[in-house]
């Protein structure tokens, strides 16, 4: 008679404590069950901790592209790779509030703003506090990605009601110098910690496909798990291949890799967002649905959907419909005013920032 193991035939019944003391060789199990188990582990801790058919909808807008100092072998923003990225300056608060409110009638609850810089230089933060205080007065989550921060301004950011800071890992500790080395895996954990501090909620991920080992995927995750607090949205990229940049040519990443990656980060932190977000449209439908029931329950909306009239946009609206996914906390949003909401195409070249 066809039996699996006694840990994964019955759906758990207790929430699992959270836990910040993950072994390495207890990631590595779990990487390594077999792919049913584990999204039936996953997917059942899942639906513990959220409504398994509601998806957070997040936009992310560049709001200073290119012309980065640091390395990030993978980024098309780092000024040390001709990448054909056309550089934008800050841009003007009352544009970024204008794309904030059209992000919110196409059914965003969290406006994320990135800009590429190693750290925000002191004549940068009003206009970006200015932009914070106006996203939170329309009523949206506010998240920044602006490199790494000093601890008062973290604290500025958590006055002017900042509610996320995306810094990312990146990869595990182990691998890191091999993908940047213009700043330390310590500067990333001293943001975070200033993040933590400043009372603002932490979003940090990584990226899987840069040729990291499964053994480099446990060590970030065990990163991420074994931090004082989960943080509270966990992206995980998926590397984009830019031309130009020293990742053009890395091999493809396997499909069941990326999608277990997300399976073990719901079970290590059950009560985190997981989020998909660059790499995502190098993902078909049957894929984005496995992901969604291995527990990724958050995706980004890029700047793109804020810019054309957009298919991708409508891609993700159409798959929410056939899965029977709503967005979390926003009425479902009809096709006609999905349409109306939609503004005139602007051509600004977009990337994810995201990955700081
Ligand atoms: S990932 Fe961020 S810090 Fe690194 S080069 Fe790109 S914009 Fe700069």
């Amino acid at each position: 008679m066809p039996h699996s193991s006694p840990s994964v035939t019955s759906m758990p019944s207790a929430q699992p404590e959270l836990r910040n003391d993950w072994a390495r060789s207890e990631i590595a199990t779990l990487f390594a069950m077999p792919f049913n188990d584990l999204m039936f582990k996953a997917h059942s801790i899942h639906r513990l901790n959220f409504n398994q058919n509601e998806v957070q909808v997040s936009t992310l807008l560049s709001i200073k592209t290119g012309a980065c100092p640091e390395d990030c072998k993978y980024c098309p923003q780092s000024t040390r790779y001709d990448t054909g990225l056309e550089v934008e300056q800050l841009m003007e608060v009352e544009k970024v509030l204008a794309d904030a409110r059209a992000a919110k009638e196409t059914g965003s609850t969290r406006f994320c703003m990135g800009a590429a810089w190693r750290s925000p230089k002191d004549r940068d933060m009003p206009a970006v506090i200015a932009m914070v205080k106006g996203v939170k007065e329309m009523g949206l989550e506010t998240c920044m990605t602006l490199g790494m921060l000093k601890p008062d301004q973290a604290s500025a950011l958590s006055q002017a009601g900042l509610d996320y800071y995306n810094h990312n890992l990146d990869t595990s500790p182990e691998y890191y110098g091999d993908i940047i080395t213009t700043r330390t895996y310590q500067d990333r954990l001293d943001t975070l910690h200033h993040v933590r501090e400043a009372g603002i909620n932490v979003c940090s991920g990584g990226i899987v496909g840069m040729g990291e080992t499964i053994d480099d995927r446990v060590g970030l995750l065990l990163e991420l798990a074994n931090m004082p607090e989960h943080p509270q949205s966990v992206p995980i990229n998926r590397l984009v291949r830019v031309e130009g940049t020293p990742m053009a040519d890395e091999a493809d990443f396997d499909n069941f890799d990326f999608i277990r990656t997300i399976a073990v980060a719901r079970i290590l932190m059950p009560k985190s967002y997981v989020r998909l977000s660059a790499g995502r449209e190098t993902m078909n439908e049957e894929m984005h649905a496995l992901v969604y029931f291995a527990g990724a329950n958050s995706i980004f909306y890029g700047e793109k959907l804020l810019t054309t009239p957009n298919p991708e946009a409508n891609k993700d609206l159409d798959l929410f419909r056939r899965l029977g996914i709503s967005p979390e906390g926003v009425e479902p949003v009809s096709e006609a005013d999905l349409a109306a909401s939609l503004p005139a195409s602007r051509t600004a070249l977009f990337y994810n920032a995201a990955s700081h």
